[in-house]
This record gives C-alpha cells, sequence and structure tokens, in this order.
C-alpha cells in the first residue's frame, strides 16, 4: 500500500511542475525556474535567436549557456533561428509559423498590440509611424511558441510581458477551435543573471544590431579584441568596485560580466577586487572573459569551416521541427475550417 502510494506521488511529481522564485542581484523577483526534480517528461521548450548579428556575450550569458544545460533535461526542444523577425537572410524553412501568424493575427485586437512597451519604445524612436512587421513581430513570436505546442520558453525578463501576451491569445485560439487546442506556456529561467548592458553606453542593453560593434564583445572577438573593448568600456570616476547598478551601472556591468563568466557572487568579485582601481580591474575582468571564450572560439572556427556538417545539422534539425509544425498546422487549419 505504502510502496503504491509512493508510486502515485513520484508519479504526480513528474507531471506537477515545481517552481523556484529567481530573484536578480537587486533581490528583484525576474522570473521562475524548474527544480529539476519535478520536470514534466512531456515538457516542449522553444526558443529562437535572431540573425542580426555575431552572437555577444550577453546572448551567451542570458540565452546560450542556458540553452545548452536545457539539453541535459528531459524533453522536447526547438532551438531557432527566428529569421522572419530578421529581412537580412531568406524566410524560414518553415512557413507554418507564418500561416499561423496570419491565423492569430486575424483573432488579435489592435489596440492589444498597441499597449506593449516595446512598440511604444520604438513608436518614440520613429519618424514614420513604425512599420506593420514591428508592430505584428509578438504576433509572430507568439506563433513560433504555439506552433509546436511549446509549455515552456526560456525568456528574459524583457520577454516575459509576450509570455503573457502568448497564453492569451492561446486562450483566444482555443475559444475559436473548440478545443483546448494549445496547452499553457510557461516561462522559464536561468536566471540569477541580469541584461548585459552595452559597453559604451550602459543606460541600454548589449544587442548584436547596435550600430558599432565597440557596445559589444562578440563571440568571435579575439583575446586582443575582449581585451581592448573592456579596457575602453565606460565607467564612472570613482575607483573603487563595488556593485550599485542605479548609481554605478557601467562598474556594475564589468561585475555582471565578470560573474557570469566565474560563477562568482558579486559580493566575492568585490571582495577579491578590493584594493584595485577601475582600470587594473578591467584587466581582472577580461581575463575571466577570455579565459572561457578562447575556447569556445577554436570550436566556432573548426566547425564554421565544416560548411557540409553545419547545412546537414541545419537540414535536420528543420526536418524534425516540420514534422511537428505540419501535424500541428494541419490540426489548426481543419478546426478553422480551412480545409477543402
Ligand atoms: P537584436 O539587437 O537584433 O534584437 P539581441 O542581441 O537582442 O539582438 P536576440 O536575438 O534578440 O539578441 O535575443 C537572443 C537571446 O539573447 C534572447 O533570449 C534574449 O533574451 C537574450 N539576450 C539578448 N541580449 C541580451 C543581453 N544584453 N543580456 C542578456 N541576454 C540577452
Ligand atoms: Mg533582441
Amino acid at each position: 500500500m505504502q510502496l503504491k502510494r509512493l508510486g502515485i506521488m513520484q508519479r504526480l511529481l513528474r507531471k506537477v511542475p515545481v517552481y523556484l522564485k529567481c530573484l536578480n542581484k537587486n533581490k528583484q523577483k525576474i522570473g521562475v525556474r524548474f527544480i529539476s526534480s519535478s520536470i514534466p517528461e512531456d515538457r516542449v521548450i522553444f526558443s529562437g535567436i535572431q540573425p542580426t548579428g555575431v552572437p555577444h556575450i550577453g546572448n551567451y550569458l542570458g540565452a546560450i549557456k542556458y540553452w545548452v544545460s536545457l539539453q541535459q533535461e528531459p524533453g522536447k526542444i526547438f532551438y531557432s533561428i527566428v529569421d522572419l523577425h530578421s529581412i537580412t537572410i531568406p524566410r524560414s524553412d518553415i512557413p507554418e509559423h507564418t500561416l499561423l501568424s496570419w491565423a492569430i493575427g486575424c483573432v488579435v485586437p489592435v489596440n492589444r498590440l498597441k499597449i506593449l512597451p516595446q512598440w511604444q519604445e520604438r513608436m518614440k524612436q520613429s519618424k514614420d509611424g513604425g512599420h506593420i512587421g514591428t508592430f505584428t513581430y509578438p504576433v509572430l513570436q507568439s506563433a513560433d511558441i504555439l506552433l509546436y505546442k511549446a509549455t515552456h520558453i526560456p525568456v528574459g525578463e524583457d520577454q516575459l510581458i509576450h509570455i503573457n501576451l502568448t497564453n492569451e491569445l492561446a486562450q483566444v485560439m482555443n475559444r475559436r477551435l473548440l478545443k483546448p487546442f494549445f496547452p499553457r506556456v510557461h516561462s522559464i529561467s536561468t536566471s540569477t543573471s541580469t541584461r548585459i548592458r552595452n559597453l559604451r553606453d550602459p543606460s541600454v542593453k548589449m544587442s548584436k544590431s547596435a550600430y558599432s560593434e565597440q557596445t559589444r564583445i562578440e563571440l568571435t572577438d579575439s583575446d586582443d579584441h575582449i581585451w581592448r573593448k573592456i579596457r575602453r568600456s565606460v565607467t564612472d570616476c570613482t575607483s573603487e568596485i563595488a556593485y550599485d547598478p542605479e548609481n554605478r551601472p557601467g562598474v556594475s556591468n564589468l561585475i555582471e560580466i565578470h560573474c557570469g563568466f566565474s560563477n562568482l557572487t558579486p559580493d566575492e568579485v568585490c571582495a577579491d577586487a578590493k584594493g584595485l582601481d577601475t582600470g587594473q580591474y578591467k584587466r581582472v575582468v577580461a581575463d575571466a572573459v577570455i579565459t572561457v571564450l578562447a575556447p569556445l572560439r577554436q570550436r566556432f572556427h573548426r566547425l564554421r569551416n565544416d560548411e557540409g556538417h553545419l547545412k546537414s545539422v541545419l537540414k535536420n534539425g528543420a526536418d524534425r521541427a516540420r514534422e511537428v509544425a505540419v501535424a500541428n498546422w494541419e490540426c489548426v487549419r481543419r478546426l478553422l475550417g480551412l480545409c477543402a
């Protein structure tokens, strides 16, 4: 009897997600994280990166490093190069993304998208009213997720609002389809790390698409480039090394980077850096980054030179993703009454 109960409990635990609150270094809640013993085996993860430039250390610490560790855990995973978000390369291998995006776009009120902060931000900068693609991009992002009936999305804090939107749209679609076809989507985050900031302007995040490459450390940068970019990064007139993102964003960003590449906490980093001035500390940060990135860079170049292998990995991945995408879109199409 006891054993039977234990078995039921174990099965239940596998199904019921247990979350940990994730706090950033300022103890603000920035997400949730699975306790690995409770990961449901039928979890489906979706995440993506835009082909807008060379990935940088922000992408590495905020996404790629975590994606690699998620591969060791149960569940199906879809990692995507979200090329339809970018006009720089040919359209996606899987046109079902745009088909579902159109179907979802037909049920989203314009006013719901207008209030999203990223659109508001773009509108402030735009002289021509903004582009339709930028306006509807959260719909495409929702379609990317729902097309695979994904249940778990590794996201940064800036994207949590889009996950909420995805859940709203899934419910609207489910009502249209007259069945709970799309599951609830949960955000997951590593994430003790905050956003890595632009090296020249720590008031904004590090971005692939920022105009100058001096603002970011790209994963392919040489040791010398890494050192020169960190040496020239913007700090302030105080030479003491202290973690204070609000008042000293430049040096705090360097501490964040140092923590990400060393697994130390800001307190440990600051204790170790006692007596160093900012110039000397920059050398310590550069060494921590170089130690991790140098072997990754070598591996990158080895893989990059084997174009045949890379193309076969991409094709194999696209073929496997397409199977799921086509099957799910077929169901949606039928439920919408679009079949002949
Ligand atoms: P773009 O400027 O073209 O938007 P990006 O650098 O913001 O490029 P994305 O392709 O939009 O990169 O995002 C890929 C992943 O990297 C996402 O999970 C995003 O949350 C994460 N990410 C992007 N920038 C940072 C950053 N500065 N710090 C931490 N994580 C980041
Ligand atoms: Mg981005």
